[in-house]
């Protein structure tokens, strides 16, 4: 068994449906496979977008509910004609004049919690499923549709929720043992124990495959995408980025928290759990080998494995005598800022104690402040800490590897081939794994830092 999943842009139209298709019915001539998609690209954005419109109250959210029918039935008469499936013609109708019930409550209420955002958020993956499937069927390839809602069960923290693998597996077997033909699975969405739907939170159908592939004992996970592979670098700004052809479970992981957008981060905890190859391959290049991420690569020499950066960083520096040798201020900072919903991307703290550095995305960088402000009020008053700075605008880039476990000088070789440059680095962090030297810098030098660092280890 194997299981293959496609991203949005793998389903986008009509056109690249019948694509996905044609590679599915490929390899289910020569073994079982399951298929798991996510929304047609832009639908899961407009679908948010949808419900936005309509908590503020008015009628703004029809036009784009329109566009949301218009796209979803057309790709349906596109694909399929109106005489076939009718059934699931039907089902499409209702999930759409559901939709827009649900819009309508929203709009009345004046308020969309994140509950009911994930349910808004789900008939994306549904809509899509049910269209493939019927596809599907209509050119003669047995399909048969699954609603993971039935099957992956998770706790109910709405937007992100945790999945309990034990129990899903088990339903997800069963499941799947009942289906004759080609398993169709809505990626990204679950339900709670009440039978709440859930997300698993934004690009989570990647993790979704994994799931299903770990329950069904799958040999291998495909994650199908719009790009060869895993990149060296980002190939929009360094022209010597190249394919990785395998990396390591660990270096998927770190590369895709930092950025890299092929794969979802959490889409590697259930293939390492049962140790499933991933492969990344290109729907619209299939012959290209794509990257293999597996447990163990082959030796290489390549000092380094890949680079990944995130944009749009700020810093937030917290400084203050005080804070030498007092235990409890960094735990303080932490426990404050995890209740205020922030996420910490990097921190550092200098054995000197004298200042702790903590990196976000400069969106949560306000309210890091106003938190910071609020837990610190007493040690602020006392001045243990004399101030908190702010600097936005940065960028933050990680560089990964297996191989500078143990290997001595790679940071060197970073940190002076950016400073021959000219290029000054705000802060460093890396991981006692070895495998992660992460460092922020303004985010003019962001390019010339990339190829720097790309060519003084990967040509
Ligand atoms: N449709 C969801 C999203 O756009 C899940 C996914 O694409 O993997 O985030
Ligand atoms: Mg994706």
């Amino acid at each position: 068994m194997k299981t293959m999943k496609f991203g949005g842009s793998s389903v986008k139209d009509a056109e690249r449906i019948k694509n996905v298709v044609t590679i599915v019915k490929e390899s289910a001539e020569k073994e079982q496979v399951a298929v798991v998609l996510s929304a047609m690209k832009g639908i899961t954005d407009a679908l948010i977008n949808c419900a936005n419109l309509a908590a503020s109250g008015d009628e703004s959210y029809k036009p784009a509910l329109q566009e949301i029918k218009d796209k979803e039935l057309n790709t349906f008469k596109e694909l399929i004609g109106t005489e076939k499936e009718q059934e699931a013609l039907k089902s499409l109708e209702k999930m759409l004049t559901n939709l827009g019930e649900i819009l309508l409550g929203i709009k009345m209420v004046k308020e969309c919690s994140d509950r009911s955002l994930d349910l808004i958020q789900s008939f994306g993956e549904r809509m899509n499923n049910t269209v493939v499937a019927a596809y599907m069927r209509s050119i003669g390839i047995d399909a048969e549709y699954v609603d993971t809602r039935e099957v992956v069960l998770t706790d109910n923290s709405f937007g992100a929720a945790k999945v309990d693998y034990k129990e899903s597996y088990k339903r997800i077997k069963e499941k799947i043992n009942t289906i004759k033909g080609i398993p169709v699975i809505t990626g990204f969405i679950g339900a709670d124990p009440d039978g709440v739907t859930t997300t698993l939170g934004r690009n989570g159908s990647d993790f979704t495959a994994s799931i299903i592939a770990a329950a069904t004992g799958s040999s291998i996970v495909e994650i199908w995408t719009d790009v060869d592979g895993v990149l060296s670098a980002d190939p929009r700004c360094v022209k010597n980025a190249f394919v990785i052809p395998e990396i390591t479970y660990q270096e998927a992981m770190e590369l895709s928290f930092f950025g890299a957008e092929v794969i979802h981060p959490y889409t590697m905890i259930p293939a390492v759990d049962r140790d499933i190859p991933i492969i990344i391959k290109n729907t619209m290049n299939p012959s290209a080998p794509g990257t293999i991420i597996t447990r163990e690569v082959a030796p290489h020499t390549r000092p380094i494995t890949g680079i990944a950066s995130i944009k749009d960083i700020a810093m937030i520096n917290i400084m203050g005598g005080g804070m030498i040798g007092t235990p409890g201020i960094a735990s303080k900072v932490f426990s404050a800022l995890a209740d205020y919903g922030i996420n910490i991307i990097m921190i550092s703290q200098a054995s000197s104690e004298h200042s702790i550095c903590l990196v976000f995305r400069a969106i949560q960088s306000e309210r890091a402040v106003e938190a910071l402000n609020n837990i610190l009020a007493e040690e602020i008053k006392t001045k243990r800490i004399e101030k908190i700075v702010v600097r936005e605008g940065l960028e933050v880039l990680s560089v990964i590897g297996d191989n500078m476990v143990g290997t001595p000088g790679v940071a060197g070789k970073i940190f002076k081939s950016l400073g021959d440059e000219g290029i000054s680095v705000l802060s460093i962090a890396q991981g006692s794994s070895e495998r992660n030297v992460s460092f922020v810098i303004d985010k003019e030098h962001r390019d010339k830092a990339l190829n720097i660092v790309h060519d003084a280890f990967l040509i």
